[in-house]
């Protein structure tokens, strides 16, 4: 479809970034870029009218805009021309500088290649800055020197994408990380932006080691101005864990102050609640002589799936929330409150206190059978 509306409408267009970097590495991804030589918002028009499904977003007067669709993919659409809009049909290798230009601005060569989608050229890679030869090569290159000066950020998403590819800094990209930062570069960045990228660490498979290579570059001494025990080595990688359940381990070794400390990020108001929940049960569990399953069971009812998953990476807690949550599981509980009432107990308080004794008479072990349940709940 983005062939057809190229042709149609005679402009150059080219599938540019990330897309293009994982189709090369046969990791096709559902994200597109588009950039569009010629009126941007033109283009998104036309193929929002030819794909006939998403919604459709015009931004500003740089003729951007996005497609977004029901599966919460989407396509991004840029124009290299906007800064010359009122100049239709610049001479072609105007064109070609700017698309050049464009692809400069990026952050590592391996995203800064652009794939021809026009029928005349499909399939054509554009590829200036040798973006082909360091992915085959395995390394994060910056485009120039001053790319970590110009944007901090692209520290965080250099570590990002090595540790995702298992690639390496090249050289000079690595001397340009360590120079940045010993000029102070964190310090210009916004909280926001610097949470941003955190934020996109979180999700990958391989957060535990990237937060592990930000340790041994400074970066989260210098961004938070002490050196904090993370707790990233515990994260397995294969494990399907959530962005949540990583951030609750990998903040269970800091003492209230420290928590303090990693919470002047500008994360969502539930991240921050869960961290302290998470800090609050954690020391409630260890404080306790005993953990036996109905005590454990008075600190963890009701409290959060992400909270309970993380307790089981506290070393001191894992053996006795392994056998709390297989006990939880087999659990045969058959009486309700709905039962309860129609056996004449009407108050709500007497209610809970019946149903925890009887749960936790399971969870002890006291009782084995609904036989016996019901023998309990009638004394
Ligand atoms: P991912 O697989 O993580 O989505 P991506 O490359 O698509 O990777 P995005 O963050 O969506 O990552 O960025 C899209 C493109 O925009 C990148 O490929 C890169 O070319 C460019 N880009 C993003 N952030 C920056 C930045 N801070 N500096 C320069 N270019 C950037």
């Amino acid at each position: 479809a983005g062939q057809r509306v190229a042709d149609s409408l005679g402009y150059s267009v080219f599938i540019i970034g990330g897309f293009v970097r994982d189709l090369l590495l046969l990791n096709p991804t559902q994200d597109l870029d588009f950039v569009v030589e010629g009126n941007g918002h033109a283009f998104a028009q036309a193929l929002y009218q030819e794909l006939n499904r998403g919604q459709l977003t015009l931004h500003d007067s740089f003729g951007t805009a996005r497609i977004e669709f029901p599966n919460g993919t989407h396509l991004d659409v840029a124009s290299t021309r906007w800064e010359y809009y009122e100049f239709p049909g610049a001479l072609p290798q105007v064109e070609e500088s700017r698309l050049r230009d464009d692809l400069f601005r990026r952050d590592f060569t391996i995203n800064a290649m652009a794939l021809a989608i026009n029928s005349d050229r499909y399939g054509e890679l554009v590829d200036y800055y040798g973006g082909l030869r360091d992915l085959k090569q395995g390394e994060i290159r910056f485009l120039h020197h001053l790319s970590f000066i110009e944007d901090p950020t692209r520290i965080l998403r250099a570590v990002r994408f090595a540790e995702r590819y298992r690639f390496r800094l090249s050289k000079e990209t690595q001397e340009g990380v360590a120079t940045a930062l010993k000029a102070g570069v964190l310090h210009k960045l916004s909280t926001e932006r610097f949470t941003q990228e955190f934020l996109l660490i979180l999700r990958e498979k391989q957060y535990a080691r990237m937060g592990q290579s930000l340790i041994e570059l400074g970066v989260m001494e210098e961004w938070f101005g002490e050196r904090l025990p993370w707790n990233f080595t515990r994260i397995p990688e294969n494990e399907n864990l959530t962005s949540e359940e990583k951030w609750l381990i990998s903040v269970s070794l800091f003492n209230q102050q420290q928590i303090n400390s990693a919470l002047s990020l500008k994360l969502s108001r539930e991240m921050k609640r869960e961290a302290l929940k998470f800090k609050e049960i954690q020391a409630a569990l260890l404080a306790e002589s005993s953990l036996n399953l109905s005590i454990m069971d008075q600190h963890l009812s009701g409290v959060s799936r992400n909270i309970r998953i993380a307790l089981r990476y506290d070393p001191a807690l894992e053996q006795s929330m392994n056998n709390y949550e297989q006990a939880v599981e087999q659990l045969k509980l058959e009486i309700n409150g709905f039962a309860l009432r129609k056996l004449g107990i009407s108050e709500g308080p007497e209610i809970g206190r019946i149903l925890k004794e009887i749960r936790w008479a399971w969870l002890e072990q006291k009782i084995h059978t609904p036989a016996e349940e019901k023998q309990l709940m009638l004394q």
